[in-house]
């Protein structure tokens, strides 16, 4: 099979001819139709991830590729989930250990053992996978191969997010890429108001915030014209949690929903006094995953994407890092020859 493999940390993915994955046990193969490309695919190329001390070192070389619509080619012994010939999403978790005192009590999501897809498991930037069936999920019909691929990282860590900001109803969202425009909508469906701030003289960006339902869109230079309840940070600039924090009234919360982040600014106690709260979102549980995938087809949560052969990836990552794109790009294997 044809993949992009990455070599090692901050060199270009190189296309390459790999041997055919086997699935094992509870894994099943994959014919890969599309797999979205994601901000932590950047933050994995570059090294990034390093900071954060997982137990599982990265793979290397590795398959990155995380947000993988395919369909089942083949099951393993113990596969019971799925048949031939369904379609399938594969997520960022790719495997936990299901006994430490997180799985044990509903937060899978920061399991010390976890094994991520694309990350320490050879991921959906190739023309086959093979993954976890357990940690797989039947997509919605309503959505193409190509829409529904975002859904599976931007949607639905966008979506623990989201539901991290409680029952915010002034919203600010930093940072306007494919979790943004994804989440903009849930957040309309759900009756709040969405301000988007953008990367300053980006008007493109901005204009696409305001058609996604935003009533202010604006440089994240720039304050709140109105106070937040909550703001989500998706951009990767540490900058922004001061900012934000000084847009959130009293009891507001500032949510960072990325895995990487560039160092925060140190900034006076008094803009955090008033009850307000900064976290971040970690991963995903399966739990949030099924949640997200029955709500999106209701909204319906509509994906802008912008396809790609798989054998040009690095465009797409180039594009992504330059925010020369809007919603979400989508690598596509068997087109155009690749
Ligand atoms: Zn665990
Ligand atoms: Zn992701």
């Amino acid at each position: 099979m044809r993949a992009m493999v990455l070599p090692a940390a901050r060199q270009r993915l190189v296309f390459t001819e790999l041997a055919s994955p086997r699935p094992g046990e509870h894994q099943v193969l994959l014919r890969v139709r599309a797999c979205a490309v994601c901000r932590t695919d950047l933050h994995v190329v570059d090294g990034e991830l390093a900071d954060l001390k997982l137990r599982e070192p990265p793979k290397l070389p590795l398959v990155p590729g995380h947000e993988i619509v395919g369909t089942v080619l083949e099951k393993g012994a113990a596969v019971s989930r799925f048949a031939v010939g369904d379609r399938v999403g594969v997520p960022w978790l790719g495997w936990t250990c299901g006994e430490c005192p997180y799985c044990t009590n509903g937060r899978e999501n920061l399991c010390d053992r976890a094994r991520f897809t694309g990350y320490q498991l050879d991921g959906g930037f190739a023309e086959l996978t093979v993954a976890d069936e357990r940690y797989c999920f039947p997509l919605p019909e309503a959505y193409s191969d190509v829409d529904a691929a975002p859904l599976l990282c931007a949607g639905l860590i966008g979506y623990r997010a989201l539901r991290a900001a409680g029952d915010a109803r002034r919203l600010g969202i930093y940072g306007f890429g494919a979790a943004a425009h994804l989440i903009a909508q849930v957040a309309r469906f759900q009756g709040r108001e969405v301000m988007a701030f953008t990367r300053p003289g980006d008007d493109d960006a901005a204009r696409f915030a305001l058609s996604l339902g935003a009533t202010w869109a604006g440089g994240s230079d720039q304050p709140s014209p109105a106070p937040l309840d909550a703001a989500l940070i998706f951009a990767p600039v540490g900058a922004l949690v001061p900012a934000a924090l000084r847009s959130v009234a009293k009891g507001g919360t500032v949510v960072c929903a990325g895995i990487h982040m560039s160092d925060i600014p140190s900034f006076p106690y008094a803009e955090l006094w008033g009850e307000r709260t900064i976290r971040s979102i970690a991963n995903l549980t399966r739990a949030d995953a099924e949640e997200f995938l029955r709500l999106a087809p209701q909204v319906p949560v509509r994906s802008t994407t912008v396809p790609y052969p798989l054998a040009r990836a690095n465009e797409a990552l180039d594009d992504l890092r330059h925010g020369r794109l809007q919603g979400a790009a989508v690598l596509v294997p068997g087109q155009n020859g690749a």
